[in-house]
């Protein structure tokens, strides 16, 4: 009995929605363990392309249960709505549970996260104004709510009367908006609460039984090691560990049964947000690499924002993969570097004149500047190919030069956005 957790090595956006969708295909159980509706995981399949942000990537399959695990941020309703999108595009109707440990996104979670943003100005941390920060604060605070309390009005009622006061005092002085009050938010909450209802269920027992039964069960990681509040670029991460470790604690599982933990990253940089980014390119070069990414252009799944792009950069990946434990890599968007005559890999950085090959903390890495390998382009297109011994000496080259540096072998080569796009070795 194992357990795969599926993570991203870098700063978000590596393409690891299709590699859930791409594993989910054996799996049994495909589990969210941190975050809300704040990043988009992109899928392309028979049924269309999808941009999920709360739903797993195993929604697509008929033989996966589907979790959204105690440790996720849970946006009412976000969850409706991409279940009718689903609906929509013919998707049949997928298993899904909440855990009933999760807790929901209030809608003062979001007017906070809005209101904060605004009143930073110039040196807002680029917040997705999902309402995750003060969601995630909330719920440090034991101040949050629970999906199994949302069925109990009076409950509900107590829990919320003091935070409701706390909160009109931030609303009225700090940020001169009008004040909210208790029954907007039961409102708010009864209005989802009956179509909720059945979705919400003691997940940790489901996925405990599951791993007696010998199923087995994906862990899907949001965002990238890099937006770790603890390991990553504080300030400019995010609210929940979107590490592999944390996979136990966010799904509710064994932290021994994690063992095989496949980080993805893209074959070039790509980020979204404030906060340093070594291998940032700009202008024409920046601009030519952006619109050919991903599947149709860097820009963001949940908030369509540009995404920043730049040289894959070995130090920051390689720190990846080692906060998250990775022992797999699968490797994405290869394909995307074909127009290159000439392709830069970042190997050290240089910090106040010194070499460096280690990811510093903040302050420094806010100084540090790439140092280049260069390597030949493949000049070609490599979309359909389906075997390593296929791919063009300088592509083997390029993956092989990479994987001596980061020291984890890449399992996973995807060479385009559809499902079968993809080389395993
Ligand atoms: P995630 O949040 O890690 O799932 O990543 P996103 O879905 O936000 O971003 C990854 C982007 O890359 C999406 O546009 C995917 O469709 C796209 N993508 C994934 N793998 C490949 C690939 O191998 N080649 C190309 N061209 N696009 C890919």
């Amino acid at each position: 009995m194992s357990v795969t957790a599926i993570v991203g090595a870098n700063w978000g956006d590596e393409g690891k929605g299709k590699i859930t969708d791409y594993l989910a295909q054996n799996s049994d159980y495909v589990v969210r363990f941190q975050g809300g509706n704040n990043a988009g995981h992109t899928v392309i399949n028979n049924y269309g392309k999808f941009a999920l942000h709360l739903l797993p990537s195993g929604v697509f399959y008929n033989h996966t249960i589907n979790i959204l695990g105690p440790g996720v941020a849970v946006n009412l309703e976000v969850f409706l709505k991409e279940l009718k999108n689903l609906k929509e595009k013919n998707v049949p109707n997928p298993t899904i549970y909440i855990s009933d440990r999760a807790q929901v996104i209030l809608p003062y979670n979001i007017l906070f996260d809005e209101l904060e943003e605004k009143r930073l100005g110039s040196e807002s941390f680029g917040s997705t104004k999902r309402g995750i920060a003060p969601f995630y604060s909330d719920k440090y605070l034991k101040i949050g709510i629970q999906m199994n309390e949302i069925f109990n009005e009076e409950r509900l009622r107590n829990r919320l009367k003091n935070t409701i006061t706390q909160k009109n005092i931030l609303l009225k002085y700090l940020y001169k908006h009008n004040e909210i009050s208790t029954g907007d938010i039961i409102r708010f909450i009864n209005k989802y609460k009956n179509q909720i209802g059945p979705y919400v269920a003691d997940t940790t027992s489901m996925l405990n039984n599951a791993i007696k039964q010998n199923k087995k069960i994906l862990l899907e990681g949001q965002l990238g090691a890099l937006r770790d509040p603890d390991h990553g670029i504080y300030p400019y991460s995010t609210s929940s560990s979107p590490l592999a470790g944390f996979g136990c604690v966010g799904a509710g599982i064994p932290p021994y049964l994690i063992t095989k933990i496949v980080a993805v990253t893209k074959a070039y940089s790509s980020c979204v947000g404030s906060g340093p980014f070594v291998t940032e390119l700009f202008g024409q070069e920046a601009s030519e690499l952006r619109e050919r990414g991903g599947d149709a252009g860097e820009y963001g799944a949940a908030t369509g924002r540009p995404r920043r792009v730049g040289w894959f950069d070995c130090i920051a990946t390689k720190y990846g993969l080692t906060v998250n434990g990775s022992n797999e890599v699968a490797l994405t968007n290869l394909d995307v570097l074909g127009y290159l005559d000439k392709i830069k890999i970042c190997k050290e950085y240089e910090i106040n004149g010194k070499e460096c090959n280690m990811f510093p903390v903040t302050q420094l890495l806010e100084n540090a500047k790439p140092i280049y390998h260069e390597i030949k382009g493949w000049k070609e297109d490599i979309s359909n190919i389906k075997e390593y011994k296929n791919l063009p000496e300088a592509a083997k080259n390029y993956i092989q030069t990479i994987e001596e540096i980061i020291e984890v072998p890449i399992k996973w080569i995807s060479v385009g956005p559809k499902r079968e796009q993809m080389i395993i070795l």
